[in-house]
């Protein structure tokens, strides 16, 4: 039962060596008389040839009754396939193996959907494909993507391993603790009442290990966070997590610049320059409307706040007077818009606030739009040179407070470049990589609803030193030394020097974030000790570990990198989880369900 090779080894050099594959049925075809089957395994396929007045009648016919993705063992004789006959789309396609032997080791039941299909995809619905995941996962783009994933799993580690760094394994089994997101809990059965919750990240154990000298920590760590699913987002991920002593944002860039540099070489054989370029909090929002922008393309959002100032048109220094801006951008070549594309673009800045979307074309030589009567002459100039107009553009506006005129824009602007990638105007090649560090964002957001500041990115994040006196006078100003790292458009990951001084910590969490002492003390009253004997100096990151699969994989969703996703619902259909428990486990764990509340 010994396979002499896999099937993705034979080569020319084979040529008349008698082999024995194992593997499942790919493909079959019928020609003539003689059966072709694509046999395939984990890393390859290779065609063999079953040729009736080569072979016992009997082994044709098993042969000719085999189903799809049966598993079976051949053995045969290797042979350089006829010219004119080779298969470039695969690396045995010089081959293939005339066939003596063939045993059926399983058979195979009709498929919920055809295996060999690289279209699969795109043709069947993806609950059927998570519901028969191990079909799925066969797949040669599928089992591409999980051989992707272990290969980078292991340059992590090396990588992080010659970097004198630990691998350290931190609990799942948690305490609550108001990190951001919604957490997953865990009954205590010893204690009624009590719960353990799945960790958000490991934040807290991982500056803890710094308190406790492991000076460099890392981890692929698991990490829940019951939170309603966007697209690209599952309740447990993966996070590439590292924290380091003595250390500052310089140390963390490099660490990380090196990772990528090993990561993208290791699947991709590309080699991405570096240092990566650095923007500010307040530039990206600028210039592209988002705090991840893509870079790969311009469209960048031109200021006209001073130029309106005065303006006769009210919707622009109305708005200016109120404190706020006015922005504009240039989508090039989407002039021919309809009224139609138009109105569905308004529609979509409105869904993020807009009260509208003001717009000029640029047809024939003419402005059209329905606000240019408005314009002064110096006006009109204005735009025309710092938006370098010319025939065939459409200029968009956003005129609000600078935040949101910037994030609505930048939302069209994005929405603007898939449309000119549809109509083929915008092209960006598929090893294109932009990197980019963020950094400088505001260490506080304010909610205006709960009239109360919190944490932009953790509670833990260190202010800029020379802005710590602002925290009493002004903490919308303090920036932190917060940095995000991103590719194409795409946040890949996040990270911070932390506090590490208990009383600054202190300050932030009661004065700042308004947590009472009493709830500091029985969420972080243990952090708080800890810092107490000795914290060195420390900061950390954790990129997503998920997503960067995704993307070397080329691939929107990281569903297709997780060998077992939830669903947008956080069900996994294949097992049928979550379900339901006996009355005795409940019982057990102190539970009382109530009925389900019927909604009229
Ligand atoms: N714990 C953070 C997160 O999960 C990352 C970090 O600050 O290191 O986003």
């Amino acid at each position: 039962m010994k396979r002499t090779h896999h099937c993705n080894e034979l080569r020319p050099a084979h040529g008349g060596q008698t082999v024995t594959l194992v593997g499942w049925v790919h493909s079959r075809r019928d020609l003539g008389g003689v059966l072709f089957i694509d046999l395939r395994d984990r890393e390859g396929r290779t065609q063999t040839v079953f040729d009736p007045s080569d072979l016992a009648k009997e082994v044709f016919e098993r042969a000719s009754h085999l189903h799809s993705e049966s598993v079976i063992q051949i053995i045969g004789k290797v042979r350089v396939r006829p010219f004119g006959t080779n298969n470039d789309k695969i690396a045995t396609g010089e081959v293939e193996v005339l066939v003596k032997e063939l045993e059926v080791l399983n058979d195979a039941a009709v498929l919920p959907f055809p295996v060999d299909d690289p279209e699969v995809a795109n043709k069947v619905n993806e609950e059927l494909r998570l519901q028969y995941r191990y079909l799925d996962l066969r797949r040669p783009e599928m089992a591409r993507n999980l051989r992707v994933r272990s290969k980078v799993a292991t340059a992590t580690r090396v990588f992080m391993d010659e970097q004198g760094f630990l691998e350290v394994e931190t609990p799942t089994l948690f305490k609550s603790t108001p990190e951001g997101a919604r957490e997953f809990l865990v009954p205590n059965r010893r204690e009624p009442g009590t719960f353990y919750a799945l960790p958000q990240s490991p934040q807290q154990f991982k500056q803890i290990l710094m308190v406790a000298g492991v000076e460099r920590y890392f981890q692929l760590a698991r990490c829940y966070r019951d939170e309603d699913l966007r697209a690209d987002r599952q309740p447990e991920f993966t996070q590439v997590d590292i924290e380091m002593s003595f250390i500052e944002r310089e140390d963390i860039y490099a660490l990380i610049e090196g990772l990528l540099k090993r990561v993208w070489h290791t699947a991709l054989g590309i080699d991405i320059p570096t240092p990566f370029k650095r923007i500010s909090f307040e530039e990206a929002l600028n210039r592209y409307g988002i705090d991840k922008p893509d870079t790969r393309f311009g469209m960048e959002l031109v200021d006209f706040t001073t130029e309106f100032r005065t303006s006769t048109f009210k919707v622009f220094s109305g708005a200016i007077a109120n404190g706020g801006v006015v922005k504009a951008m240039n989508a090039r070549g989407l002039a021919g818009a309809t009224q139609g594309q138009i109105e569905t673009m308004t529609e979509y800045a409105k869904s993020f606030g807009a009260k509208g979307l003001a717009y000029i074309k640029v047809e024939n030589g003419e402005w059209k739009s329905p606000i240019v009567k408005f314009f002064s002459e110096a006006e009109k100039a204005a735009l025309r040179t710092k938006l370098e107009i010319a025939e065939g553009d459409l200029i968009l506006f956003a005129a609000d407070q600078w935040l949101n005129a910037c994030e609505i824009l930048g939302k069209i602007r994005l929405y603007c470049a898939e449309v000119l990638k549809a109509q083929g105007k915008l092209v960006i090649p598929a090893d294109r990589f932009n990197f980019l560090w963020v950094v400088e964002f505001p260490l506080l957001s304010y909610d205006k609803e709960m009239n109360r500041w919190y944490s932009s990115h953790h509670p833990f994040t260190a202010p800029v030193t020379e802005d710590i006196p602002l925290l009493k006078t002004d903490p919308k100003k303090v920036r932190g030394q917060h940095y995000d790292i991103v590719v194409n458009g795409v946040e890949l990951g996040g990270g911070s020097i932390r506090i590490h001084q208990p009383a600054v910590q202190k300050t932030i969490f009661e004065d700042i974030l308004a947590i009472s002492p009493e709830e500091t003390q029985l969420r972080f009253g243990y952090m708080l000790e800890a810092f107490k004997f000795g914290a060195p100096p420390h900061g950390g990151i954790a990129l997503g570990f998920d997503r960067l699969i995704a993307i070397l994989c080329a691939t929107t969703s990281i569903r297709d990198v997780i060998a077992f996703p939830k669903t947008a619902k956080g069900t996994c259909l294949m097992t049928d989880s979550p379900s339901g428990v006996s009355a005795r486990q409940l019982r057990d764990l102190h539970i009382e369900v109530k009925a389900a509340v019927k909604k009229d």
